[in-house]
């Protein structure tokens, strides 16, 4: 098998990984290499600064020894099965880098083996492009279940950011759907890349993945986990990865299920929310419930919060702003410098970025009410 024939097979099977800044098919990119029409495996990543980063995301291997219920590359499932040798997968990325299809490499793999012998020839692979290839851009790498602390912490000194997949927020899940992995060594793995980024001097960039829908976790479920995992400083971001479904297992939602592309987007809105907006999850929800699907989570705790509203925005706190649908953290900044500049006005606000279709039924204007009616001004 040729190295691109692996990349067909093992860019595909990264597809499902969703633990990096965005995922997605780029429509930009030049689609022929090698007279193929498409290249699986490369990704328009969306940066937190709203940069887009085309990535190579890809395992090194789909041949795992592990059963986890909802992964098309489980043990025993059927479909094509490849390895890349660590050479290999790095002159592979380097191609992609040389001919400018890519900016950055997410590498992950399948258990094969062992999670550290795996482990090793990802991070061989990694060697090879920071120190024989010299590249310095963007490296992700993800930490395998139960990878010793050794390899996590040279994991750690050669990626610009490392994830481990808690896939569950309840133990008992977890258990049921991946036998092999423990919730307990999959935070343990988050606290030692911590640990070992803060040891080597650098920022600690750590991201996981949970999957939505494929278990009985509710939203409350998801938003504690992560809301837990981020105040103790184990996590920069958690993604949230609706549950497409692969199999016939009982305990998993029959395959004919839509994936909860909708249910998913509100976890991300009510994310941000917890990451941005001073939110906690439990003033979003309350146990064994899931986000509104019909408004977004900010709107749907406004309108159970009328005693919050109207907000004088000439006097409300940065932290008050932030309750308002419609501002978000730059608007809410602007609005502060604004007011520090001489005043506000109705014409003035549009210019400072907020959406006043929005927020103008909860905000008050010198104690006036802001016209509902916006074409008016
Ligand atoms: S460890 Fe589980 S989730 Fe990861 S590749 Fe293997 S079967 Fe899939």
């Amino acid at each position: 098998m040729t190295p691109w024939e692996k990349l067909e097979i093992l860019g595909a099977a990264a597809s499902y990984d969703h633990s990096c800044t965005g995922t997605g098919l780029s429509p930009d990119l030049p689609i022929t290499l090698e007279g193929r029409r498409k290249i699986p495996g490369l990704y328009l990543a969306h940066t937190s600064s709203g940069r887009k980063l085309p990535l190579l995301k890809i395992l090194l291997t789909n041949r795992c020894r592990f059963h986890c219920a909802y992964c098309v590359n489980r043990a025993g499932a059927s479909g094509p099965r490849a390895a890349f040798e660590p050479r290999e997968l790095a002159e592979v990325a380097l191609e992609l880098l040389r001919r400018g299809l890519i900016q950055g490499v997410f590498l992950s793999a399948a258990v094969e083996g062992s999670a550290d012998d795996t482990m090793e020839r990802m991070l061989a692979a990694a060697r090879l492009l920071r120190h024989r290839y010299g590249f310095s851009g963007y490296l992700h790498l993800k930490i395998l279940p139960g990878t010793s602390p050794e390899l996590i912490r040279e994991a750690v000194r050669l990626a610009s950011r490392v994830s481990a997949n808690l896939e569950f927020a309840r133990r008992a899940t977890l258990k049921r759907l991946a036998p092999e992995k423990e919730k307990r060594r999959l935070v343990a793995a988050l606290v030692q890349a911590r640990e070992a980024a803060l040891e080597l001097g650098k920022r600690p960039s750590l991201t996981t993945q949970v999957i939505v829908g494929a278990g009985p976790e509710t939203d409350y479920d998801f938003l504690r986990t992560a809301q837990n995992l981020y105040r103790q400083g184990l996590l920069s971001r958690m993604y949230f990865s609706a549950y497409l479904p692969v199999s016939s297992h009982p305990d998993l939602p029959s395959p004919k299920t839509p994936p909860p592309v909708a249910r998913e987007r509100r976890l991300y809105q009510a994310d941000y929310l917890l990451r941005l907006y001073g939110f906690t999850y439990q003033e979003l929800l309350s146990p064994g419930e899931n986000l509104p699907l019909d408004r977004d989570p900010k709107r749907a705790w406004a309108e159970r919060h009328p005693e919050f509203f109207p907000v004088e925005i000439t006097r409300a706190s940065y932290e008050e702003l932030l309750r308002v649908p419609g501002i978000g953290p730059q608007s809410a900044r602007r609005i502060l410098e604004a007011r520090s500049e001489g005043g506000l006005s109705f014409e003035g606000l549009r210019r400072l970025g907020i959406r006043l279709g929005r927020a103008a039924p909860y905000l008050l204007l010198r104690g006036r009410r802001l016209p509902q009616n916006l074409s008016l001004f």
